[in-house]
C-alpha cells in the first residue's frame, strides 16, 4: 500500500516493487518488463503533487531508495556524480564544509530524490535567482525501456549536438529512467540577508512583489505566505511569524556583502512604500533557519488542520498576482470553501491550497470546480498549468490549454522515439482523453496530501 499513491494521489498498487542498487539491475529489470510486457514506473520518494509515480496501469514499480550513492564530488570543477535515489539536501549537505551547495531547493528537499528532481524539472523557492533543475544538470545515464543504457550530456558545458539531457529533464520519468546524473555545485555566496516584511492587507504584499524587480533587484527568494496559512505555520513551526496579519513576504538577498547591504536596504524601502507595517531581518543563521523552516513545513502545517487539502499549481506573470489573489478570493466565497495561498512569488509561481473533508463527496466537486477555475484563470492571463509540480496523471488532459495539435503531436512522437510501446509510466504527461474524475473515481481518489 505504501507504494499505491504520491502525495497527490492513493490510486492503484503496482504488481512488483523492486529496488535495484546498480544501473545493470535496472537494464535486467527493464529486460524483464519488456519480456513480460508489463509497465515499469520510476519512483524516487514520492513526495510528487501530480501522480507522477502511481502505478496508474499496475506492472513494476522501480523504487531507488537503494540508489543512493554520492558516486563522485568534484569540487575544482564544481560537479557532483549522484544516483538517482540522493536525496536532494543530503547532496548540499555533503559539500557543505567545503562552501557549496546544490541549488535547486524544492519545499520537499529533505525527503524528495534528485532522480525525482530532474524527471520534475524541480524548483523551489531559490528558482527566481538560480533556475530549476535543468540548469544544474550537466548529464545523464539513462536505462530505455528495452534496457538500452544511454549517455547524455558531459561533465562541461555546450556539449555538441543536441541537448538530450534537456529532453529527458522534465519528462517525468515517461522517456528514460535515470541512474546517475552529473549536476552543478554552486558556491555558497559571502553574505545572505533574509527579510520578513508584514502586511495588514494583502494587495500591499503583490505590489511590492513587482515593485521590487521593477527596480532591477532579483532577490534570491521571494516567498509569500498569506495570513491564514502563517497562522497553520506558526502554530505548527513557533518560527516567529506574526499571528495578526494578512500577509508576509519572505526575501532572501546573497552575494557580496556590500551589495547585499545595499540591497536589503533598498528592499526594505520598497516594502515599505507599499504599507508593509514592518520588515524584520534575521539576526542570526539560527533565526533565518527557523524562518525557512516554517515556510518549507507549511503544506504539513496545514496537514494538522484539515483531513485533506489539494495544492494547485499555477504560473501567471508576476504583475498580475493582486488581480489573482482578489480572484481566489472570490471562488472561497462562490464555492464557500477555504483557500490558503502560498506562492513562488518572485517567479509567480501559485499553490493555492484548499481545504477539504475527503469523506464530503458534494464538497469535492465544488473543489475539483474552484481548482479548475484557478487553472483556468492562470491560462488566461498568459501563464501556464503548472509551475513546478509537473503534470503527471493531474494535469495531462489539461496539456491542449497550452499546446496546439501540432505541439503535442511533435511530443508524441518523441515519447514514441524513446518509450515506443509506452510502457514506461504510461497515462502521464501526454493527454490520455480521459478525464481526471474518471481517472480517480473523484479528486484525485481522495487522498491528497
Ligand atoms: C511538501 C512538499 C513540498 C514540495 N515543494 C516543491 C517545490 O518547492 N518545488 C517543486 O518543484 N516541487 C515540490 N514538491 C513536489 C516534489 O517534491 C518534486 O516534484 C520532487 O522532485 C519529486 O521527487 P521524488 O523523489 O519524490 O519523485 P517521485 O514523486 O517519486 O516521482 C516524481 C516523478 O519522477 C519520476 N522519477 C522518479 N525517479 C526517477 C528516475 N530515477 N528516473 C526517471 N524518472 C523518475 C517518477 O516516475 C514521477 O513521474 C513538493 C512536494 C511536497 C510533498
Amino acid at each position: 500500500m505504501l507504494y499505491e499513491y504520491d502525495a497527490l494521489s492513493s490510486m492503484r498498487q503496482p504488481d512488483v516493487v523492486v529496488f535495484p542498487r546498480t544501473t545493470e539491475h535496472v537494464v535486467q529489470i527493464a529486460k524483464a518488463a519488456l519480456r513480460h510486457n508489463l509497465p515499469l514506473v520510476a519512483r524516487g520518494a514520492g513526495t510528487g503533487l501530480s501522480g507522477g509515480s502511481v502505478a496508474t496501469e499496475g506492472g513494476i514499480l522501480l523504487v531507488f531508495s537503494r540508489m543512493k550513492q554520492i558516486v563522485e564530488i568534484d569540487l575544482e570543477n564544481q560537479r557532483a556524480r549522484v544516483q538517482p535515489g540522493v536525496v536532494n539536501l543530503d547532496l548540499s549537505l555533503a559539500v557543505a564544509d567545503d562552501g557549496y551547495y546544490f541549488a535547486p531547493d524544492p519545499s520537499s528537499q529533505k525527503a524528495c530524490t534528485i532522480g525525482g528532481n530532474v524527471a520534475e524539472n524541480s524548483g523551489g523557492p531559490h528558482t527566481l535567482a538560480y533556475g530549476v533543475t535543468t540548469n544544474h544538470v550537466l548529464g545523464l545515464e539513462l536505462v530505455l525501456p528495452d534496457g538500452e543504457v544511454i549517455h547524455t550530456g558531459a561533465s562541461h558545458w555546450d556539449q555538441p549536438g543536441y541537448d538530450l539531457s534537456g529532453v529527458f529533464v522534465g519528462s517525468e520519468g515517461t522517456l528514460g529512467v535515470v541512474t546517475e546524473a552529473t549536476v552543478r555545485l554552486s558556491r555558497k555566496p559571502e553574505a545572505v540577508k533574509t527579510l520578513l516584511a508584514i502586511y495588514n492587507e494583502v494587495v500591499g504584499a503583490t505590489r511590492t512583489v513587482a515593485a521590487i524587480t521593477a527596480r532591477g533587484i532579483t532577490p534570491a527568494a521571494l516567498e509569500m505566505m498569506d495570513g491564514f496559512c502563517l497562522r497553520a505555520v506558526e502554530e505548527a513551526t513557533h518560527a516567529g511569524y506574526p499571528m495578526d496579519c494578512a500577509a508576509v513576504l519572505l526575501i532572501e538577498v546573497e552575494g557580496l556583502r556590500e551589495a547585499v547591504e545595499e540591497h536589503a536596504d533598498e528592499i526594505e524601502a520598497v516594502c515599505r512604500e507599499n504599507q508593509s507595517r514592518e520588515v524584520r531581518r534575521a539576526k542570526s543563521a539560527e533565526e533565518r533557519d527557523l524562518l525557512w523552516k516554517g515556510r518549507k513545513g507549511a503544506f504539513g502545517a496545514l496537514g494538522r488542520i484539515s483531513p485533506n487539502f489539494y495544492v494547485q499549481d499555477g504560473v501567471i506573470p508576476r504583475t498580475r498576482l493582486p488581480e489573482m489573489l482578489d480572484f481566489i478570493g472570490s471562488l472561497e466565497k462562490k464555492y464557500d470553501l477555504h483557500i490558503g495561498n502560498i506562492f513562488h512569488a518572485g517567479d509567480g509561481n501559485l499553490h493555492p491550497i484548499i481545504l477539504y473533508d475527503e469523506r464530503n463527496r458534494e464538497q469535492i466537486a465544488r473543489v475539483i470546480s474552484a481548482a479548475k477555475e484557478i487553472i483556468m484563470r492562470c491560462v488566461e492571463m498568459g501563464g501556464s498549468i503548472t509551475g513546478e509540480h509537473g503534470v503527471g496523471l493531474e494535469k495531462s488532459d489539461l496539456m491542449p490549454l497550452i499546446f496546439s495539435d501540432d505541439d503535442l503531436e511533435l511530443m508524441g512522437r518523441i515519447k514514441n522515439l524513446f518509450n515506443p510501446q509506452g510502457r514506461l509510466n504510461p497515462g502521464k504527461l501526454l493527454p490520455t482523453g480521459k478525464m481526471c474524475g474518471e481517472l480517480r473515481g473523484g479528486l484525485m481518489g481522495g487522498g491528497v496530501v
